[in-house]
C-alpha cells in the first residue's frame, strides 16, 4: 500500500505545522512558532525518538528567525528585485512573485550549486537586490561567502529556515571509522562536520514551506502586491498539494521491497522519508559533491548493492556520472539519469520544479517497478 502509517503521520504533521505557519505568519513578523519547551519534533506521532527527521516535517516549536523584512521603497513602475541561487528555487519563486518582480536566478541549468561560483554578472544582481533568497543550510557551499559579503542593503532569506533537516545519521549508522581510537574519531566527525541535509526540495511538503517563506518575504517587502503574491501563493500550493497525492499513488505501483535508491551524492533523503523508499548507499557518502569517496566506501557501496539486489543507480545531472557507471558496469545494474540539484533546459523535461519531481519519480518507477 502507498501509506504507511508514518508517511501519512509524517504528513498530517507537516500539514498541521503549515497551519501553524500560516497562522503565526497572519499574526506576527518574524514568523514564529508556538514555544514549546520539549522537543516534541524529535518524537514522531509513533514514537520513534531518533527516526523523526524526514518527511518534510517542519520544526514548527522552534521559534525560527527570519530576517526583519520592512516595506521598500520603489519609484513609479520599479518592481521588486528578487535574486534565487539555484534554478529550482528560481522557479518557486516565479510562480509566487510572476510579473511584480525583476527575478534573476544566478544558477545556469546543469550548474553544481555545491560548486557554483559568482560571476562578475551575479556579483552586480547581488549588491542591486532588494531580497536574495537561497535554499540554505550548505546546499550553496561556494557562493554563501558571496553572498554574505554583498554590498547593499538587501535581505537576505533561507527557505529551509524552519524545516526539521535530516542529519547523515538518519541514513547510515555505521558511519564510523573503526579502526580508529574513539577520540580520534570524534575529531574526525567535527573535522568533516557532515551537517544538515539541504535537500529538502525532494520531498514536495518542504516547497510547500518555501512558498509560504516567499510569500511572507515578497508582503513584508512589497506590501502593494501582498495580495497578489498571496493569490498566486494560493494556487501554487494547490498545486504541490496535488503533486504530492499524485507522487503518493505513483509510488504504490513499485513493491515494496523494490524501494530502494542509490544515487550520486546524499540527495534523496527527503524523498525516501516522504514516499517510503530506503536510501542503500550514494556514490558520494555524503551531503556534498565536492566530497570524495575512498576505494573502501566504494567497495563497501558494491557489496551493498550486490547484497540488497538493488536494480540502478540514479544519477543526477549535476554530477559527473563516470564513477557511478563504472560501480553499474561491474555490478551489473543501470544507471538512470535523474534531476537532483538543478532543473532541465526549457526544452528538456525538468523545466519546472513540479516537472521535475514528476520526471524523477516517472524514471524512478520505471527503473524499479
Ligand atoms: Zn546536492
Amino acid at each position: 500500500m502507498l501509506s504507511s502509517g508514518r508517511a501519512h503521520n509524517t504528513l498530517t504533521l507537516a500539514l498541521s505545522a503549515l497551519m501553524l505557519l500560516l497562522l503565526a505568519a497572519a499574526c506576527a513578523t518574524p514568523v514564529s512558532g508556538p514555544v514549546v519547551t520539549t522537543g516534541v519534533a524529535e518524537t514522531a506521532p509513533g514514537g520513534e525518538a531518533t527516526d523523526a527527521h524526514g518527511g518534510g516535517a517542519i520544526h514548527a516549536e522552534d521559534e525560527y528567525d527570519l530576517p526583519d523584512l520592512s516595506p521598500v521603497t520603489l519609484v513609479e513602475g520599479e518592481r521588486l528585485r528578487v535574486v534565487a541561487t539555484t534554478n529550482i528555487l528560481g522557479d518557486v519563486v516565479r510562480n509566487i512573485g510572476g510579473d511584480q518582480i525583476e527575478l534573476t536566478t544566478l544558477l545556469p541549468v546543469g550548474a553544481d550549486p555545491h560548486s557554483y561560483n559568482a560571476t562578475p554578472a551575479d556579483l552586480r544582481m547581488l549588491s542591486e537586490a532588494h531580497v536574495i533568497f537561497i535554499v540554505g543550510e550548505g546546499i550553496e557551499e561556494s557562493l554563501l561567502p558571496v553572498i554574505e559579503n554583498r554590498g547593499g542593503d538587501s535581505a537576505l532569506v533561507a527557505v529551509n529556515t524552519g524545516i526539521n533537516l535530516m542529519a547523515m545519521d538518519a541514513y547510515e549508522e555505521d558511519e564510523v571509522h573503526e579502526d580508529e581510537p574513539e577520540e580520534a574519531r570524534e575529531g574526525d566527525e567535527a573535522d568533516h562536520d557532515h551537517g544538515l541535509d539541504p535537500h529538502t526540495w525532494t520531498a514536495v511538503p518542504n516547497v510547500m514551506h518555501w512558498v509560504e517563506i516567499i510569500e511572507h518575504a515578497l508582503s513584508e517587502l512589497d506590501p502593494a502586491n501582498a495580495e497578489t503574491y498571496e493569490g498566486a501563493a494560493g494556487a501554487y500550493l494547490a498545486e504541490l498539494e496535488a503533486l504530492d497525492t499524485e507522487i503518493e499513488a505513483a509510488v504504490a505501483a513499485i513493491p515494496a521491497e523494490n524501494r530502494k535508491l542509490v544515487t550520486d551524492h546524499e540527495t534523496f533523503g527527503y524523498f525516501a522519508a516522504q514516499y517510503g523508499f530506503e536510501i542503500i548507499g550514494t556514490v558520494i557518502p555524503s551531503f556534498s559533491t565536492l566530497a570524495a569517496p575512498s576505494a573502501q566506501e566504494l567497495a563497501a557501496l558494491q557489496r551493498q548493492l550486490e547484497a540488497e539486489g538493488v536494480r540502478a543507480i540514479f544519477v543526477g545531472s549535476t554530477v559527473s556520472p563516470t564513477l557511478a557507471q563504472q560501480i553499474a558496469n561491474d555490478v551489473g545494474v543501470r544507471v538512470t539519469p535523474l534531476y537532483s540539484d538543478s532543473l532541465s533546459t526549457s526544452d528538456g523535461p525538468a523545466a519546472t520544479y513540479i516537472d521535475l519531481m514528476r520526471y524523477n519519480v516517472a524514471s524512478i518507477l520505471a527503473a524499479l517497478e
